[in-house]
């Protein structure tokens, strides 16, 4: 409903400059994914603020490099923020995102929390909108249903100075690429706790934002993990080992209630702004409430590692996932802890249980459009 103003960021000044269509040819997905570089779409968006000005028109134009000069912020200070989501080639044939408007809120958060400028996040979800519209046609071909892009919005400090300081000019960009299909590893996503002397983020902290800066540390506890056959870090915090998060996931557990035996989905709280409010966790959380309301009960809550050891040894857990939009639905089987393994049911069909696989399904389906739901907006 808001006019943007001189100076704020408007999707409607957005200028198209196309690329030549048979320059480039869709890969197959396998190839796409299989080399060391992501395999952009023909299109990206930029748009460049200052200070002094605000907001420049938006563009539209053919995907290439970025040019920047050495002295610019993020590259000394990470004054860098970025989303994640997809466009979904539905199986009516339909291009929809999924909640998009979180992503856009959640963005502007990130960005503040840097001193990057603000902007109206309805006109970052235009322009997202905007860039699946010129490149879906071609890169989600409709022979496809069920295959997705990824979407990358992120926004930089490009003035070229080395003080200190909030950046008096940033680039916006969006980029839309390849990544592989979001099928579950075989035999589930196995777990590392992370190392007594690493912490992902702390109270205080800014592990709620999705700034560049909790990325980049996190890697020296995964590669480790990885050289030993484990897919993720479970982050703990804090001297009683709280879960919070599954490497660039949301974490769930679910498991029979110690007093009660009643079967409770629990993840970490957002309270005290340790874990970022995924929009796969928000989705999961309101889903279940709706859906499973007289099956189970969700529970934000803080737990440690110690109950979940626990709930193990008395045989309460009754499954696990992670919960994000890389790895969308992405059951538990294994869980390592200083020594210790926690193995985790897998189904009766040896994939997911059935509250992970309902969950996953109901997510899919208003994605791909089997279900028509506010949250899966047509572009
Ligand atoms: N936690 C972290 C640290 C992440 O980077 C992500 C990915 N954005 C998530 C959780 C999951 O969030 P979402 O469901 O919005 O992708």
């Amino acid at each position: 409903g808001h006019t943007p103003k001189s100076g704020e960021l408007d999707a409607s000044k957005l200028t198209i400059e196309l690329a030549d269509p048979n320059a480039r040819q869709v890969p197959d997905e396998a190839t796409a994914c299989s080399g060391t570089e992501t395999i952009c779409t023909d299109h990206m968006i930029t748009c460049t603020w200052k200070v002094s000005s605000g907001w420049e028109a938006p563009a539209l134009k053919p995907y290439g490099p970025l040019s920047l000069m050495p002295t610019a912020s993020v590259l000394h200070y990470a004054t860098e923020c970025f989303e994640g989501l997809k466009c979904f080639r539905g199986f009516d044939g339909k291009l929809r995102l999924f909640r998009p408007n979180l992503n856009a809120n959640r963005m502007l958060m990130s960005t503040l929390r840097i001193s990057l400028p603000g902007f109206n996040p309805e006109e970052l979800e235009k322009l997202i909108a905007k860039l699946v519209e010129v490149d879906g046609p071609k890169w989600l071909s409709k022979s496809r249903p069920g295959s997705f892009l990824y979407l990358r919005p992120a926004m930089i400090g490009t003035q070229p100075q080395l003080g200190v300081q909030a950046p008096k000019e940033a680039l916006l960009f969006i980029t839309a690429s390849f990544m592989p299909r979001m099928d579950a590893p075989a035999g589930g996503m196995k777990l590392h706790t992370s190392p007594e002397d690493q912490v992902r983020a702390w109270v205080g902290g800014f592990g709620y934002a999705k700034v560049g800066a909790n990325y980049g540390p996190s890697l020296l506890a995964t590669n480790e993990a990885r050289a030993r056959g484990f897919g993720q870090i479970l982050w703990l915090y804090g001297p009683n080992g709280e879960c919070t998060e599954a490497g660039a996931s949301n974490f769930f557990i679910l498991w029979r209630a110690k007093e009660t035996g009643k079967l409770q989905l629990v993840t970490a709280p957002l309270d005290d702004r340790l874990i970022l409010d995924g929009v796969t966790r928000r989705s999961c959380v309101e889903l279940a409430r709706e859906r499973l309301a007289g099956e189970l009960e969700v529970v934000e809550r803080k737990y440690t590692i110690d109950e979940v050891l626990e709930a193990d040894k008395e045989g309460r857990i009754v499954e696990a996932f992670a919960a994000g939009t890389a790895f969308f639905i992405c059951p538990v089987s294994l869980i390592h802890h200083r020594g210790v393994e926690v193995q985790i049911p897998m189904g009766k069909t040896g994939e997911s249980g059935m509250y992970t696989a309902k969950i996953k399904g109901w997510l899919k389906d208003i994605m791909y459009g089997n279900e028509q739901h506010p949250w899966g907006p047509v572009v």
